[in-house]
């Protein structure tokens, strides 16, 4: 199985690359944020709470996305691998990741890392927030939580991959095309 991890602060492109992921890989994208966006939108007890902690820009906690991540596992057992989009985000949730895979006779074949500095992050999450309608990127307040959120709690889980040897950075500014090209050089040589 090819099981990507694909990293990156808010704004750094992840939800784009994984999408031309898919379509050139077939694997299945598990992206947390939308797991939780779509509990929020069917009005589930789960999601009124991921809500309040989304809205203010912080990590929902690692129980919660554990839990989604596991049963979407356990929902498809013929797939060909998963993209990891937003998950893991904290070191705790890497180790559960990993578990995980390991009842399933498979692992991560490694991360991908967009590299974006904060500044042009901000400005594109302002814009994505012109028409994604998303609360948590409207706000300069909370996307700037949200970064601190990253660089606090997530960059950690970079080390964890670098431990085990499957860590790759790649530059995420440039056009779409280009930092796919980037991330396909890495995948093809898992
Ligand atoms: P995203 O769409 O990945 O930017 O996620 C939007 C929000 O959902 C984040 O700011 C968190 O509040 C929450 N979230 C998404 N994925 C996770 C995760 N793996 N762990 C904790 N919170 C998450």
């Amino acid at each position: 199985m090819l099981n990507l991890v694909l990293f990156g602060p808010p704004g750094a492109g992840k939800g784009t690359q994984s999408q031309k992921l898919i379509e050139k890989y077939g694997l299945i994208h598990l992206s947390t944020g939308d797991l939780l966006r779509n509990e929020i939108a069917q009005g589930t007890i789960l999601g009124l709470e991921a809500k309040k902690l989304m809205d203010e820009g912080l990590l929902v906690p690692d129980e919660v996305v554990i839990g989604m991540i596991s049963n979407k596992l356990d929902a498809n057992p013929q797939a060909k691998g998963f993209i990891f989009d937003g998950f893991p985000r904290t070191v705790a949730q890497a180790a559960a990741l990993d578990t995980l895979l390991s009842e399933k006779n498979t692992a991560i074949s490694g991360m991908v890392a967009l590299v974006v500095d904060d500044q042009e992050l901000e400005n594109r999450l302002l814009l994505r927030g012109k028409d994604s309608g998303r609360p948590d990127d409207a706000n300069p307040e909370v996307i700037r939580k949200r970064i601190n959120e990253y660089n606090s709690k997530t960059a950690p889980v970079a080390e964890f991959y670098k431990g085990q040897d499957k860590f790759t950075s790649i530059n995420g500014i440039g056009s779409i095309e280009e930092i796919f090209g980037s991330v396909s050089s890495v995948v093809d040589q898992y």
